[in-house]
């Protein structure tokens, strides 16, 4: 496994639509194993393989909803697809690529999605809150999306700095 830089924005690659992935081959999997140190590293809530200069459907997304006591853990997501969605939420987002900008985002409670594993196998998840919200904004990089052309409003740095976005914030 290796460490990848994560692309900032300027960069031309953050707004290309991601192909598809066809080989479930070693070299897939080499990129989820970067990606995987790339992430845990940069201590992110996910990450599309976009952000590191690979143009594929492919992203990470760390499952914080987890019982008690247990650790987080990353779902990996192959050609993944929104299958349904339900409920709102209006909370501060951020971005790997984008770092220290924050910006206030509706998205759906909770999401379905169907992807494919690293070995080509379909299967369906869902997310809720944090995870629903990781799920859309992973997918909107492969679209070449960045949360700041969802957002309702960006916080001002004032607002990141004493953290007083948190108070009246529908979660
Ligand atoms: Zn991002």
């Amino acid at each position: 496994m290796a460490h990848r830089k994560i692309i900032e924005e300027g960069d031309s690659v953050l707004h290309k639509h991601c192909r598809p992935v066809t080989n479930f081959d070693s070299r897939l999997h080499e990129l989820i194993d970067d990606m995987r140190e790339t992430l845990l590293e940069a201590d992110g809530a996910g990450l599309a393989a976009p952000q590191v200069g690979v143009l594929r459907r492919v992203v990470l997304v760390l499952e914080t909803n987890v019982p008690e006591g247990e650790e987080p853990y990353i779902i990996e997501l192959v050609n993944p697809e929104i299958v349904s969605t339900e409920g709102e939420q209006n909370g501060p987002e951020g971005c790997l690529s984008l770092p220290g900008r924050f910006g206030l985002v509706k998205r759906p409670m909770d999401v379905t999605v169907r992807a494919q594993d690293r070995n080509g196998n379909s299967f369906e998840i869902s997310g809720h809150e944090l995870t629903a919200r990781a799920f859309c904004h992973e997918l909107d990089h492969l679209e070449g999306k960045l949360f700041t052309q969802c957002a309702t409003r960006m916080l001002t740095p004032n607002e990141v700095e004493n953290g007083s976005w948190n108070d009246g914030l529908e979660v």
